[in-house]
């Protein structure tokens, strides 16, 4: 094994990758709440400054925490590269900001995350991008979509909430056939689970507030790829704009990844279980799982997951006054809108996370009036079927 862990297993660089110890000899990570760093004469501060010397100069750039934090998320990711990021929505925002100029066309899925789809309709389009929304896991349907002034293709896989599943590969040909780049938002899967790299795309986003904190705590974003595109060009934007993440949230979130790989095998788990007993309850139309062999993309999903994840939705019958029922019925599960937690939480989209896209945009992308959203947390599985069972009861 190499001395940096480069070569490590997964789960020794979730835990180890990266950790510059002080002269304290610390055993945990030391978190550096500091807004500026120290040079030891004019000169090297001109040098630091003129990009002559590389070392830490301000915090909106530079912190040792949040590097650590991005080291191993790269290193978990297989990028080169990596910059955190305040949000994740500020992932996504610096992304296409630093990536894109008017003129530019950008394809993305029908299934994104609500901000996302507002970020790019209210914001993006402002600035002279023009977007196409294509079906995610229809192919054919991304390369009809292609101009000659594409320039970005951007996926989330699988989507929320109805866990709708790309072929990244295919996606990635797509993409590069026409010199346009590959963007992944893997907040689902997270790099336990897939690791869109290495199926051909270029650049992976990340909501660090869900899985990659786990436990609730913190808002945060990553963007991973190259050093060209994400090291140079994405971190320009973000050190002279200023959505950076802070080194507290970044000391938590380097927690989080400790023991990412075993919690999203247990948040796997619970949601597999879960699943499978909603799809045989006479109260639910239909469950969307990837884990599940009626998901219209199981075998996608098998060839790009290593596990299933932890988030599962499912239409009740009735629609909306039938899942609003439901969901004030139960004892245990959370009515909140995040997802990743310990804790399991449920949500009903069209009434939340994707109220602000217009009601034909939630038809086109599936979303029905009855469907809710569980991510399922790390209690017992039989507590929460049984929360689930009196609820639909
Ligand atoms: C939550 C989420 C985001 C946005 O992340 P924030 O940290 O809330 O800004 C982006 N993409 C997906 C898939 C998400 O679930």
């Amino acid at each position: 094994m190499k001395d940096d862990l480069s070569d490590a297993g997964f789960e020794t660089r979730a835990v180890r990758f990266a950790q510059q110890r002080t002269h304290e000899r610390e055993h945990s990570e030391a978190i550096f709440m500091t807004s500026s760093f120290v040079f030891d004469n004019a000169a090297q501060a001109a040098a630091r400054f003129s990009g002559q010397e590389q070392g830490n100069i301000y915090g909106r750039f530079h912190n040792p925490t949040v590097r650590t934090f991005e080291q191993r998320l790269a290193s978990l990711e297989g990028g080169e590269s990596c910059v955190a990021t305040a949000s994740g929505m500020s992932a996504i925002l610096a992304t296409v900001i630093a990536l894109l100029q008017a003129g530019d066309h950008m394809v993305a899925s029908k299934s994104l995350f609500g901000s996302s789809i507002a970020l790019f309709d209210n914001y993006l389009k402002k600035f002279g991008v023009e977007v196409t929304y294509v079906t995610l896991s229809n192919v054919d349907d991304w390369a009809a979509a292609v101009t000659p002034a594409t320039k970005m293709l951007f996926a989330e896989t699988p989507s929320n909430p109805l866990t709708e599943v790309c072929d990244i590969q295919a996606l990635a040909d797509v993409a590069h056939d026409c010199g346009a780049l590959l963007v992944v938002d893997n907040c689902f899967c997270t790099p336990a689970i897939q690791r869109p790299l290495e199926f051909g795309a270029d650049i992976v986003i990340h909501s660090a507030t869900k899985y990659l904190d786990g436990q609730g705590r913190a808002l945060g974003g990553a963007v991973v790829g190259n050093s060209d595109l994400v090291g140079d060009k994405i971190f320009s934007f973000l050190r002279t704009a200023g959505p950076s993440m802070s080194p507290f949230n970044a000391w938590i979130f380097t927690r989080g990844l400790e023991t990412l790989s075993l919690r999203m095998k247990a948040h796997s788990e619970n949601a597999r279980l879960i699943a499978n007993w909603l799809e045989s309850h006479d109260k639910i139309e239909r469950v969307y799982y990837p884990g599940l062999a009626s998901h219209p993309q199981y075998e996608v999903a098998n060839k790009q997951h290593d596990d299933s994840g932890g988030i599962v939705a499912f239409d009740v019958v009735g629609g909306q006054e039938a899942a609003w029922k439901v969901m004030d019925s139960l004892s245990l599960m959370s009515i909140t809108a995040n997802l990743g937690d310990v804790k399991t939480t449920i949500t009903h989209p069209t009434s939340t996370t994707h109220f602000r896209i217009s009601a034909e945009q939630r038809a086109a992308a599936g979303i029905g009036d009855g469907l809710l959203r569980i991510s399922a947390g790390l209690e017992s599985a039989n507590d929460l079927i049984a929360d689930l069972d009196q609820a639909l009861n």
